[in-house]
């Protein structure tokens, strides 16, 4: 792959994401979760597309788990502007693709022997850029 083409094929999404991207742009002010307020500055995030907008990745920034009661759960970690953690803890109730989702991305890892760390970091930069051009087409 030339210099180019790299540039471009980083600028398409895989089609594989895209429902699942759409369906975290969903995730918003009717839940449990939003509008979420950081601890340390005060700074209040109305939605996850506004979460993800004005916060700062940290690691691979996404890490399944299971509740005692077999509920599963994916955490969500960025950074406030002001440094601290803002962890976001999804379920099924805010996220109702999750259990498909985690299949998904195992499927990819798979079929294009990547380790999963790489498939999330892919995934998470698409739907960031995703949530990034809503966000400039909705004029805020
Ligand atoms: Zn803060």
């Amino acid at each position: 792959m030339t210099r180019v083409e790299e540039a471009n094929a980083s600028q398409k999404y895989n089609a594989n994401f895209l429902k699942y991207i759409k369906a975290f742009a969903d995730v918003g002010k009717h839940s449990r979760l939003f509008p979420k307020k950081c601890r340390t500055c005060g700074h209040e995030y109305a939605d996850f597309p506004q979460y993800i907008q004005d916060t700062l990745p940290v690691g691979h920034g996404l890490e399944p788990y299971k509740d005692s009661g077999d509920a599963l759960h994916t955490m969500q970690y960025r950074n406030c502007r002001c440094g601290s953690t803002l962890s976001i803890d999804l379920t099924e109730d805010e996220y109702p693709l999750l259990e498909s989702f985690w299949e998904m991305l195992g499927k990819e890892s798979k079929e294009r022997a990547r380790p999963i760390r790489e498939v999330v970091l892919e995934f998470r930069e698409q739907c960031n850029r995703y949530m990034s051009e809503q966000h400039r087409f909705s004029g805020e």
